[in-house]
């Protein structure tokens, strides 16, 4: 029996095999990790920003940061490559959450449960509709 899902992107049904989205953004999604990823690996841009890359890529900045959460885009090495901690904002260069964040979770339940209590608490979550 198939399996038929809405995609979490574009709303459109698809069968659900390995992909958790419809081919169409699953094909858009790898054409905009190759050009991040094309872009942060020239020596040149080694000094360029979130707001750099995503202007120079066209891919926006949730996108970027979901590749790094992902572990697809390693920002290590990139001086002034950083991005918002999912817990509390501040400016961050690896993984999801800052230092401080991360010593405050060790007495919570689960990286999930914190990023969304503290999202409550702050902003909304990414916008989804920005490429
Ligand atoms: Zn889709
Ligand atoms: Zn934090």
């Amino acid at each position: 029996m198939n399996n038929i899902l809405n995609c979490p992107h574009c709303g459109k049904l698809f069968v659900k095999r390995i992909r958790k989205c419809c081919d169409t953004c699953f094909y858009e999604e790898e054409q905009q990790y190759d050009k991040v990823y094309r872009y942060i690996r020239k020596s040149e841009n080694r000094n360029a920003t979130i707001v750099d890359v995503s202007e120079a890529t066209m891919v926006s900045e949730n996108k970027i940061i979901y590749f790094i959460h992902q572990g697809r885009i390693r920002v290590k090495g990139y001086p002034n490559f950083t991005y918002p901690c999912d817990g509390c904002q501040n400016p961050i260069k690896d993984g999801r959450l800052c230092a401080p964040c991360k010593n405050k979770l060790k007495s919570e339940l689960s990286i999930e449960d914190f990023i969304s209590r503290k999202q409550e608490e702050t902003l909304p979550y990414y916008h989804t509709d920005d490429n």
